[in-house]
């Protein structure tokens, strides 16, 4: 027998069946960025209604100490509509959401050097110092959750934020949910019920997807169920469809934790060296730096995330789609 199917047996034994892990309770943080809004709108709705809602979900489910994070650029431009982001933010840290760093103008650390990097999230400081009324607001959550493609400049920035008092702001679940909100803006226009009804849906059915991930991979690489940190973002669509996930992940044996707990979790301290062209949710970077795949922990190497139904649904590309 070859060494890599000894290898695959071994894992078999070892990780539980996913019907077991399904029903392992999993401590969960809730992280939001790129508030006080992302994307477009639709007609008639402001970026004030976006955030209230959110707010009353998280309210509702009284899910205690979310962290959103923030790029200063958003509200520093001179006009009304920064005003009223900035009156966002207000009742943002109103509800007792602190909010931490996600660089001042939301860069790719790909092209650019440590010192421009760094320039940039001691540029956002400013405005982090003066929102967030006493709260921790040391976080740093890398945008696109890259951490740069050399181990210089990822270890630099690393270095950097250590010497500045940072903690770095992992993800374990990530479903690209800001994906949805254009499709969703397109199909409201058009006024297109089975194409809303399919992105509800397959929204729902991926945020699910990524939980259920997770779980395997925490059994899998820690042998035990990791505090997970969820990745959302502030877009009308993940505000419609957040109390509806928010109820599912419940029903799935979800506790909410403050981030300030969840991210104590010892797994993230650990410095995966991962180096990507794109980044990706700490597990991945974990499984991907012990030379592992998805397939070994009985996983589809591919999720079902619709990539091209989101670029092409109520879009002048002709498809024929049947729901
Ligand atoms: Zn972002």
């Amino acid at each position: 027998m070859k060494l890599i199917s000894v290898f695959t047996l071994a894992l078999m034994f070892l990780i539980p069946s996913a019907h077991a892990i399904k029903r392992v309770p999993v401590k969960m943080a809730i992280t939001v960025d790129d508030i006080p809004g992302y994307g477009d709108l639709p007609h008639g709705v402001s970026r004030s209604e976006v955030m209230n809602e959110v707010l009353a979900v998280f309210k509702k489910h009284e899910v205690p100490g979310v962290y959103g994070f923030i790029n200063g650029l958003k509200v520093s431009e001179p006009g009304a509509e920064s005003d009223s982001m900035m009156q966002d933010m207000k009742t943002w840290v109103e509800a007792n959401y602190p909010v931490g760093n996600h660089t001042y103008s939301h860069i790719h650390l790909n092209d650019l050097s440590v010192k421009k990097y760094t320039n940039d999230i001691k540029k956002n400081e400013k405005l982090l110092e003066e929102i967030n009324c006493g709260m921790d607001w040391k976080y740093f959550r890398y945008p696109f959750l890259n951490e740069g493609e050399t181990l210089a400049k990822r270890n630099g920035v690393r270095k950097y934020l250590k010497n500045n008092g940072y903690k770095i702001a992992q993800v374990s679940i990530s479903f690209r949910d800001w994906a949805w909100n254009a499709p969703y803006l397109r199909c409201l226009k058009k006024n297109d019920q089975a194409s809303l009804h399919y992105l509800e849906q397959s929204f729902l059915d991926n945020g699910m997807e990524q939980l259920n991930r997770a779980r395997v991979l925490s059994k899998g690489l820690f042998h035990r169920q990791v505090k997970e940190i969820l990745l959302l973002h502030l877009s009308s669509f993940s505000a419609k469809m957040l109390d509806q996930l928010l109820t599912k992940y419940e029903k799935a044996g979800v506790k909410w934790i403050p981030f300030s707990e969840a991210t104590r979790d010892p797994v993230y301290r650990k410095n995966t060296q991962y180096l990507g062209e794109n980044g990706t949710a700490f597990l991945y970077q974990v499984m991907q730096s012990r030379n592992l795949g998805a397939e070994n922990f009985g996983l589809s190497s591919f999720t079902s995330f619709p990539e091209e139904d989101l670029k092409e649904l109520c879009s002048d590309i002709k498809k024929d789609y049947k729901f």
